[in-house]
């Protein structure tokens, strides 16, 4: 109070240009107090909208970073693909090609084809055609084609659709390589040909003897019974085949048929010889067995027994008298390997590999001369996988033969 008194006091003594110049150093301080606020509300306004920004730009940037990823992982699958892709414009001109397409059409891969008109590129009338009607509306087309690649012709299946038709990628059209499909539908229609011949021979043959049979049984009873030996034959054959049947498809139905455990070589061979070891001796064939105690598989006991009886018993068989067999057991970095080697009729090296599939004969006689129908190594080979193994073979027509069966090896 006193101060302000003091103040009062001394302002109204003052003289006018003291006054003037306090009155606007007042004032100039007032306004600087104003605009120190301004600058810095537009400050905090900028910094607010730069980092806004900044906000927007990171999203802009993982979004890029998403869809770039997207592209990435579309344009890997298409080029894994082992389906061609093409995407054709409304006019027909290429806008993509997957390298699957590239193969299955037979075209260079390094070529580039994007916007040249298919028909230029892939000259297949039967393609060009089927793009031309779904192009033109008359919807999905299917189309079978063969196309030549070197020295293979491969079957194509192709499917023509439209994607949108009113946008740039107008139409989609995917190949598939319809080789291993068509070879599968050829098996099962030649396995169903040799199975129905198969039955039909000794079905036939008892029809056959059967009503011999009937004829001779009064006149003639010695022929009669010749005849019934005959269909007791022909009986066998069959049982035999149908046996092989049912454990073809047991080899073939997988692991999961099987029981797996340590197994003895030596027993399973000495089980096998229990059966064969009379035969070779009536066809004066010399069996040798080399040592096999040591070998331990892991095995279905049964499956590897029919491994060796099919082996054991086709040595016997294609070997001639004074021959021998040797059945021998080595060890393999894999397992163990049964070898079972003859000194028979071998095996022309053109048939090696084809011995291993169902119904294959070499000498197609030979199984109405006593041969079986073609399917034990075939099972061999099937059981050998499933297992875990695998069989290879090695021949000399006129020398001889040497199956090698490898299979795992039981754990200690
Ligand atoms: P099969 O029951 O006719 O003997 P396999 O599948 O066991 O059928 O054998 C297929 C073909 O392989 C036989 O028909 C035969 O021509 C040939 N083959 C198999 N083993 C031998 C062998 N040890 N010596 C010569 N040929 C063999």
């Amino acid at each position: 109070m006193i101060i302000g008194g003091v103040l009062l006091a001394a302002l109204a003594t003052a003289p006018f240009p003291l006054l003037l110049s306090l009155a606007l150093a007042a004032a100039a301080a007032g306004s600087a107090g104003y605009l120190w606020r301004r600058v810095r509300e537009r400050t905090d306004a900028t910094s607010r909208a730069a980092s806004d920004h900044q906000i927007e730009l990171e999203q802009y940037r993982r979004r890029f970073l998403a869809l770039q990823q997207e592209a990435m992982q579309a344009t890997t699958a298409l080029s894994k693909m082992r389906d061609g892709v093409v995407m054709l414009s409304s006019e027909g001109k290429i806008l993509l090609m997957n390298p699957a397409a590239r193969k299955l059409l037979d075209l260079a891969l390094e070529q580039n084809y994007i916007g040249r008109p298919l028909s230029e590129v892939v000259r297949i009338p039967d393609i060009n055609r089927g793009v031309s009607r779904t192009g033109g509306g008359e919807g999905p087309q299917v189309v079978k084609v063969e196309v030549n690649a070197g020295e293979t012709v491969r079957p194509i299946l192709c499917h023509i659709d439209q994607i949108a038709p009113a946008a740039d990628a107008s139409l989609l059209m995917t190949l598939r390589d319809e080789t291993e499909s068509q070879r599968v539908d050829q098996i099962r229609r030649e396995f169903v040909a040799n199975i129905s011949h198969e039955l039909k021979t000794p079905l036939a043959a008892i029809k056959g003897y059967a009503e011999t049979v009937e004829l001779a049984i009064h006149d003639d009873p010695q022929a009669a019974n010749h005849f019934m030996k005959q269909i007791h034959t022909q009986c066998q054959r069959l049982e035999r085949l149908i046996a092989d049947m049912m454990q073809l498809a047991r080899a073939q139905a997988g692991k999961g048929n099987l029981n797996f455990g340590a197994v003895s070589m030596s027993d399973v061979v000495a089980e096998s010889l229990k059966s064969y070891r009379p035969i070779a001796e009536s066809k004066c064939v010399e069996l040798i067995v080399g040592d096999l105690s040591t070998a331990q598989i892991y095995s279905d006991s049964e499956a590897a027994l029919t491994i060796a009886n099919n082996l054991i018993g086709n040595a016997i068989h294609y070997t001639p008298s004074g021959g021998q067999v040797r059945v021998s057991c080595r060890p393999d970095p894999d397992g163990w390997t049964l070898v079972v080697a003859d000194t028979g009729v071998g095996i022309p090296e053109a048939e090696q590999e084809r011995i291993f599939e169902r119904f294959y004969r070499v000498d197609k006689h030979r199984g109405a001369n006593g041969g079986g129908a073609g399917i034990g190594l075939s099972m061999v080979k099937n059981l050998a996988i499933t297992m875990g193994g695998h069989v290879r073979v090695s021949s000399q027509p006129g020398r001889g033969s040497t199956f090698e069966v490898v299979l795992p090896r039981a754990e200690a």
